[in-house]
């Protein structure tokens, strides 16, 4: 099923600059059933995993995250770039390869505790997912795992993820 699902991902060379091959998971998106072979995948790894809620990485995590959230029962958490989410929150920065971002996340969003999965639809260094770790811990949240679609494993995401708990990545590169 992985080589079935790894077809429609596209290879963009040089977005969004130069030396960067990007990897397009629209097509994936696209197809129905990939769709839902990919959703199933996630769910068939987790459905035993007592997982309380998942934390969905903006933007592509939210469009896997919200489809898992719904087939496991469980609420879903948006880890947000700044100035998009309403109510009270806090912030990580974390480092790009040119400059910083960040990530937001609402106060009353976690209960002390709770289990949390952490999913978005790549692991690349890990900047992104260090910093949404940061702020579920911050949260009193427990990391269950953290799972992507995709890890691109030369970038050695997984060795900086690694002292916040489980990673489970599908399609590996
Ligand atoms: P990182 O913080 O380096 O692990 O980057 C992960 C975030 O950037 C994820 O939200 C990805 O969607 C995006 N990203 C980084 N590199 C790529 C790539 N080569 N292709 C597609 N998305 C990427």
């Amino acid at each position: 099923m992985y080589e079935e699902i790894q077809k429609y991902i596209r290879d963009v060379a040089d977005f969004p600059k130069k030396g960067i091959i990007f990897k397009d998971i629209t097509p994936a998106l696209n197809n129905g059933q990939c769709l839902q072979h990919i959703v199933d995948m996630f769910y068939n790894r987790f459905k035993g995993a007592k997982i309380d809620k998942i934390a969905a990485i903006e933007s592509r995590g939210f469009l896997l995250g919200a489809p898992l959230a719904y087939k496991l029962g469980c609420g879903i958490i948006l880890l947000r770039k700044p100035g998009k989410l309403p109510s009270e929150k806090i912030k990580e920065y974390y480092d790009l390869e040119y400059g910083s971002a960040a990530l937001e996340i609402h106060t009353d969003s976690i209960r002390n505790g709770e289990r949390i999965l952490l999913i978005d639809d790549l692991l690349a260094t890990g900047g992104t997912t260090e910093a949404a770790c940061k702020l579920i811990k911050r949260l009193n949240g427990q990391i269950a795992a953290m799972t992507f679609l995709i890890e691109l494993s030369f970038l050695g995401g997984a060795k900086k993820l690694a002292p916040y708990g489980d990673i489970v990545s599908f399609l590996k590169y």
